[in-house]
């Protein structure tokens, strides 16, 4: 309990990225309990959550919420009993067009990843949901969403479980076939909440 605190102490205080001249300003986001037996693996928070200080604080993570809720978990499950992480702890800005968030750059993640096996190892969660196609393939490797949305894989007792990212910006739900791997994605999700009593 006291070593999830400390850790998420030392992560609160990085300033590595703004250090190396990555960020203006680095401002790392952490949120979970040592408790939490679900661990939700995105890319970067965005603004809207730097400002609540508060990850997944906007349309993405009420989607989440509700694909949370059609695994049968109850409402306010996301952000009260889910240990929300990512990538990378800090808004890493727009994208070049300013249309949209800025992908955190290989030499970022690769700061902030002793960060997040830190959280992995103390955390041992149960579930691990990867969001998006960066957290997928920062675990899984080059993969199409098509071939891994419905699988998962357990390392170590942990299961990871890809999904697809919930934001609107994604367009790949919007094919009816993607909508059924989402729905194979949730039954495993379901299964464990039962067997595991998440
Ligand atoms: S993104 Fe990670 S490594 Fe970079 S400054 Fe923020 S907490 Fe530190």
């Amino acid at each position: 309990m006291l070593e999830i605190a400390a850790l998420q102490r030392r992560i609160r205080a990085c300033r590595l990225c703004q250090e190396h001249g990555y960020l203006a300003r680095a401002y790392p986001l952490v949120s979970g309990r040592a408790t939490d037996r679900v661990m939700v693996i995105g890319q970067a928070p965005g603004h809207r959550s730097i400002t609540n200080d508060r990850p997944f604080s906007g349309p993405g993570g009420r989607i989440l919420q509700k694909w949370l809720e059609r695994a049968g978990f109850p409402p306010g499950y996301l952000h009260e009993h889910t240990y929300l992480t990512s990538l990378t702890r800090c808004d890493p800005g727009k994208n070049l067009h300013g249309e949209g968030d800025r992908r955190p750059s290989p030499a970022e993640m690769a700061l902030c990843r002793p960060f997040l096996d830190a959280e992995l190892h103390l955390l041992r969660p149960q579930v691990v949901l990867l969001l998006g196609t960066m957290a997928i393939e920062a675990f899984f490797g080059k993969m199409r969403l098509d071939d891994v949305i419905g699988t998962y894989q357990e390392r170590e007792e942990t299961f990871f479980l890809p999904l697809p990212h919930p934001s609107g910006v994604s367009r790949w739900l919007n094919d009816s076939a993607h909508q059924r791997l989402l729905e194979q994605a949730l039954a495993h999700l379901a299964a464990w909440r039962v067997m595991y009593e998440l």
